[in-house]
């Protein structure tokens, strides 16, 4: 096998064109095929194994092994060097296969002789459906020109496979049966709410029809006019954008205007077309290889940079073939969007009208998609397994975002209850809607302060619908990470003016940078930890990197001046290191001094407390904060050992645990002893029955998500304190697991909703 160049595929893909187009089974093609490859790449074996039900590979052709090995060698996703490719989805090039570790010799082959391999996965829609494979006899590392024609070729291959007959042959996809049976799929919410619709796939699917180019510059042609297209509608998206939306989402635009001039994407483009592909068949093959890439790849941010890839992709395929693109602008019916996931830009470009939920197949809570879905009031629910590949474009989708399922063209019945929710929801909103202009106050009459956690600018023009009294948290880093840059001071101070000018009145605690951890920042690179969430991460960044925290209160103060200002700093362990920040913040506030701008009314500064080792140093730190909130999330996280972003882990531990409850009320004791206003905005400040426990054990200033306030006030105004506080203290010197079921029963018999 020497030298395969540039001009060879090409030659091979017209041959293997001519079998494709000719009569036969699909299996005596797929025989021809591998025949051919083994000729035209002088290879002494090519083989071909394809994907069965039950993620297991099968040997369906092969050139130079045992024939008698065809559909009895089969090997499992991850087994063997075969296996290896398909679990990786990536090429493999072994100059002496059998000394690799994950070799697994099968007799019935007899591939003992033959020493190098070269394989490539099969790929359709960035699903691996089976590998390709050549070995020499001599020992020899393939060039990165072998490696690309075998991945040309196999391109091909999945063209065959993908044909009727050859999945009726195969039966590889385990839900080619099931296109239109309803189905039911459990995933998890990451945006509250219901919402049904037509299923609108995300990523438009694309029969590639050609794969091999009639004509070289012809085609090259038409991919350079279909990329200046994408460009030039990329280009006016943006325009568009500049006028609908906040700074925030234009950054987001930003980024993605500068993948759709990506010179190195571009020339893959470019390159895939010279090796003698159609434009489709070459924006496939660099499509389903980005697709690859996103499976091995972990990193949040990466990943939604390729996902950007993948939409741009996309545009391209219909700038081809001349369609339209759907107009996601003006959609024309109820719609539920289907992706494998989504950059938040491009949620932002559907109609909001029409759009009524959004499933993903990955996707988590942090992500950018979910923080703006949420802002939006869109329900989301992600990682839902495989909905892409039983879902068609159009099929009825219910979507629950209170539980995290999803329906798939459900039976009348399920239509009917799931209408009846949605009319449930409705009218506890209208409900809660009635009770805004009520006082926040429990029942027996003590004064309550029930705030919003907020981050985005759209959290802020809703805020005047919601009845709160103030925004409790308003998490900074929200607008960091939705940027491809770091806003500077200038930026930073016209964005929390602009927060504080819409709120008037209604007090903001703005809370410095949280990263780390899972929120990450693109521009912001930091090393990979073992474990985030106990490492580099909020004040600790702060503290390490002064000027980041010193550009952020610098901003702060100068968009008080003249106003009431709070801040608090996150993470706080020890209260040296809440000295240490206001250190800075001292700082900064002498330098407003002395200039002409002037300085806030007044500046309130407090701590979140999330590290269980504050707690034990609260005297000496209430006596240097004006504030403190008990940020739950964490102190839980940490309080009890179980990361908070582990589905095995995170509901082990009940947040109505009696020692939970007597370390909250600890806070709280010290707290009122040193006469310092508290708040709690965690979740749990969210939900009814916690918050009626909060209220039993001191708590009268809650922060929390906007959709949660409603039923929050609803459980305060039916609560007699003074009645609850009696029975919640007692309850932390409980013996139980969970104190969850007598707080059930006490609200049930005091006639307090939850
Ligand atoms: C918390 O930890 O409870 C909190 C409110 O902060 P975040 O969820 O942003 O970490
Ligand atoms: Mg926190």
């Amino acid at each position: 096998m020497s030298g395969v160049g540039i001009s060879a595929p090409r030659l091979l893909l017209r041959k293997l064109h001519q079998v494709m187009a000719g009569h036969g089974d699909a299996e005596q093609r797929l025989s021809e095929i591998v025949h051919l490859i083994a000729n035209n790449m002088i290879a002494e074996v090519c083989s071909c194994y394809l994907r069965r039900a039950g993620d297991v590979l099968e040997l369906f052709a092969t050139q130079g092994l045992k024939p008698s090995a065809v559909h009895q060698t089969r090997l499992r996703f991850g087994e063997g060097l075969v296996g290896d490719i398909a679990a990786r989805a990536r090429p493999l090039n072994l100059s002496d296969a059998q000394s690799h570790p994950q070799f697994a010799y099968r007799p019935e082959t007899g591939e003992e002789e033959y020493h190098s391999l070269l394989g490539t996965p099969i790929l359709r829609g960035g699903r691996v459906i089976g590998v390709l494979v050549v070995q020499n006899r001599t020992r020899r590392t393939y060039t990165d020109e072998e490696v690309e024609a075998l991945q040309t070729v196999a391109m091909v291959v999945a063209e065959l496979v993908s044909s009727e007959q050859m999945i009726a042959a195969i039966e590889f996809s385990d839900a080619a049966g099931n296109a239109t049976l309803p189905h039911h799929i459990n995933g998890r919410v990451l945006a509250e709410g219901l919402g049904a619709g037509a299923a609108l796939l995300h990523e438009p699917r694309i029969e590639v029809i050609r794969t091999i180019a009639e004509d070289r510059a012809k085609e090259l042609h038409r991919l350079e006019a279909a990329i200046s297209a994408m460009q030039s509608t990329v280009d006016k998206l943006l325009v568009a954008t500049d006028t609908l939306f906040s700074d925030e989402s234009k950054d987001i635009f930003e980024a993605y205007k500068m993948f759709a001039y990506d010179k190195g994407w571009l020339k893959k483009l470019q390159e895939a077309v010279k090796t003698g592909l159609t434009a489709e068949a070459a924006i496939k093959r660099v499509q389903d290889d980005t697709r690859a890439r996103m499976k091995e790849i972990t990193d949040p941010y990466l990943r939604e940079r390729l996902s950007e890839l993948d939409d741009l992709a996309n545009r391209l395929y219909l700038h081809l073939d001349g369609r339209t693109l759907i107009d996601r602008r003006n959609l024309e019916q109820d719609t539920v969007v289907v992706a494998r996931n989504m950059g938040a830009a491009e949620l932002l470009d559907y109609d909001r009208r029409r759009l009524k939920a959004v499933i993903l197949e990955e996707g988590t809570r942090s992500s950018h998609v979910a923080i703006v879905a949420r802002a939006l009031g869109v329900p989301v629910v992600g990682q839902c397994a495989d909905i892409l590949e039983n879902v068609e474009q159009g099929d009825l989708l219910l979507v629950d975002g209170e539980h995290g399922q999803v329906f798939l063209r459900p039976g009348e019945d399920v239509q009917q209850a799931f209408a009846r929710s949605q009319q449930q929801r409705a009218q506890r909103e209208a409900k809660y809607a009635a009770l805004r202009d009520k006082p926040n106050m429990s029942l027996d009459g003590v004064p309550l302060s029930l705030n919003v956690n907020a981050g985005l600018l759209i959290d802020i023009d809703h805020f005047p619908d919601l009845g709160a009294d103030g925004i409790g948290l308003f998490r900074t880093e929200l607008q960091f990470m939705v940027r491809s840059q770091m806003p500077k001071v200038d930026q930073q101070t016209e964005l929390y003016s602009r927060v504080l000018e819409k709120m008037g009145a209604s007090p903001v605690v703005f809370r410095t940078l949280d990263i780390g951890g899972d929120k990450l920042l693109p521009y912001l690179k930091t090393r990979a930890e073992e474990n985030p969430a106990l490492g580099w991460r909020a004040i600790r960044i702060g503290l390490d990197r002064p000027a980041l925290l010193r550009s952020q209160l610098r901003a702060l103060v100068r968009a008080g001046a003249g106003r009431d200002i709070s801040i608090m700093f996150p993470m706080i362990a020890e209260v040296s290191e809440f000295m240490e920040a206001k250190a800075i913040l001292n700082k900064e506030i002498e330098r407003a001094g002395q200039r002409a701008n002037g300085l806030p009314k007044s500046i309130q500064v407090g701590t979140m407390i999330e590290v269980p080792s504050i707690i034990w140093q609260l005297p000496h730190l209430l006596g240097e904060v004006d504030f403190i909130s008990v940020g739950s999330n964490d102190l839980m996280q940490f309080f009890f050992a179980v990361d908070r972003g582990n589905p095995k882990v995170t509901d082990r531990y009940d947040s109505l645990s009696p020692s939970l409850l007597l370390l909250l009320r600890t806070i709280a004791e010290h707290c009122e002893v040193a006469g310092k206003p508290f708040s709690i905005c965690g979740d749990i400040a969210g939900r009814p029955l916690e918050a009626m426990a909060l209220l039993g054990l001191g708590y009268r200033n809650f922060s929390m998500s906007a959709e949660t306030l409603g039923r929050v006030k609803e459980m305060a105004l039916s609560a007699d304190i003074g009645r609850l506080e009696n029975f919640v203290r007692g309850l932390c010197h409980s013996r139980d697991r969970s104190v969850r079921d007598q707080l059930r029963a006490f609200a049930q018999d005091h006639g307090i909703i939850i």
